[in-house]
């Protein structure tokens, strides 16, 4: 995989600097969540995260992000059966909706980059339990960044319970180191073979964020060229935390 040539180690100070980023990018994502309730507009949220960015003296770093065409928003903001990369905008929440929001903040040159669903009002079981594996998946995968691991680790651990509770993951999408770039080696796919990829080191940082779909792993790209959607339109789930691999330990970053 190209991605895997272009792993670079942060030192403390420079884990330090992305652990401000991440908690910045933290607090706009609870700003965000304040907000969800039935009526709101997905741009209201967007709006909400990028004031607590531009406050704390950082970047939204999504804004401008090349694609089929620059990235116009501080988050991506996803609902229902899409399950990354929609775009805010005048769509309101419903009750029993589930809404993704990702955000990314850059600051002092690094980036934070972290997501979480949650239900809109009363939500079905079906939708609540989607989202409790979701993110038992991600901390699954946070506890097996560990030095010596290999890439393949952390991915089969994650698939080993996402299929086990007989959900999917996109094999599109994956996590990625992150550090002056949003996206730098190594990729981490939330699927792999034990004992196999690339061998996790202190001062990687990684970008974890798995992707569940209900129906199958198929997804499409919605009309606007960015949202990522099931294929089937079933319920999607995303969660994601920058997490810092170092000797004492893994770290999340992108906590408040
Ligand atoms: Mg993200
Ligand atoms: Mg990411």
């Amino acid at each position: 995989m190209s991605w895997d040539r272009n792993v670079i180690i942060k030192s403390a100070s420079e884990i330090a600097i992305m652990r401000e980023a991440g908690r910045i990018n933290a607090l706009a994502l609870a700003a965000a969540r304040e907000l969800i309730r039935p009526g709101v507009t997905t741009a209201e949220l967007d709006a909400a995260a990028e004031e607590i960015i531009r406050r704390h003296g950082a970047i939204p770093t999504f804004k401008g992000v090349p694609g089929p065409y620059p990235y116009p928003a501080a988050t991506t903001i996803s609902i229902n059966d899409e399950l990354v990369h929609g775009i805010p905008g005048k769509r309101k929440l419903c009750e029993g909706d589930i809404v993704s929001v990702d955000c990314g903040t850059t600051f002092e040159g690094f980036v934070g980059d972290s997501a979480f669903t949650t239900g809109v009002g009363i939500i079905s079981p079906a939708a609540q339990r989607l989202i409790e594996v979701t993110e038992k998946a991600l901390q699954i995968g946070i506890d097996q960044l560990r030095v010596g691991n290999r890439v393949g680790d952390v991915g089969y651990a994650i698939e080993m319970y996402v299929e086990g509770q007989g959900y999917h993951l996109t094999r599109i999408y994956t996590g990625h180191g992150v550090g002056r770039e949003m996206w730098e080696g190594p990729q981490v796919p939330n699927f792999g073979r034990k004992g196999h990829g690339l061998r996790l080191r202190p001062g990687m940082v990684v970008a974890l964020e798995p992707m569940v779909l209900i129906g199958t792993p198929e997804t499409r790209v919605l009309p606007d060229e960015w949202t990522v959607a099931s294929a089937d339109g079933s319920l999607t789930c995303h969660f994601e935390h920058t997490v810092a691999i170092t000797d004492q330990g893994q770290v999340i970053l992108t906590l408040p």
